[in-house]
């Protein structure tokens, strides 16, 4: 049966830049809520793996944040067992060598994709914690990279989930669902 599976990098409850989080659950609740919003969304069971992945492997010192392309490659072996997807979800900040930061990454055409909440928080913004907001972006941004893993490009339409992101305005933007176009592509890739 096809899943989603969904691999935990680090700690999630203990995001810096997220203080109000553990008070409204912590990162246990944020990816149960995410979990079910993707199994909506995409239509396809969705779970939690126990696993978790360390982070570490992929910490740059003098950036002090984390190779998002080396947590993708060693998430490959959970997903060799797993029958669909692996996305990882991480509360730590990730960057590619020629950008600054990243929310996310995808193996096009599968089968990884990894996104961070690090820079989806209000309070990272300097703003007071709004958990459904959080969630909200999440969703969005979880849905774009698994839809590149469905060999999905970027999108001119800005309220689709394949609308490119550079900041948490434009995610705010968006939907959490695909247009009519990426959405039958994306049906065609699923198969
Ligand atoms: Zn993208
Ligand atoms: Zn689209």
């Amino acid at each position: 049966m096809k899943t989603l599976d969904l691999l935990p990098i680090g700690d999630l409850a203990g995001s810096p830049g997220s203080p109000g989080l553990a008070s409204w659950g912590g990162g246990a609740r944020l990816l149960q809520n995410l979990r079910r919003a993707l199994a909506d969304s995409l239509r396809v069971p969705a779970r939690i793996l126990e696993a978790r992945l360390d982070p570490r492997l992929a910490f740059h010192a003098e950036r002090g944040q984390y190779h998002s392309s080396e947590l993708l490659r060693a998430m490959q072996p959970y997903a060799a067992n797993a029958a669909w997807r692996v996305l990882g979800v991480t509360a730590v900040d990730l960057y590619i060598p020629i950008l600054t930061f990243v929310f996310g990454e995808a193996q096009m055409g599968g089968p990884c994709a990894i996104v961070s909440f690090h820079r989806l928080t209000q309070e990272f913004y300097g703003l007071p914690p709004d958990p459904d907001l959080l969630t909200g972006r999440l969703v969005k941004e979880a849905v774009h990279e698994v839809g590149h893993t469905f060999d999905l490009t970027h999108c001119d339409d800005y309220s689709c989930a394949m609308a490119p992101s550079h900041a948490v305005e434009w995610i705010d933007l968006k939907e959490s669902t695909f247009c009519p176009s990426c959405q039958a592509r994306a049906l065609e890739a699923v198969g």
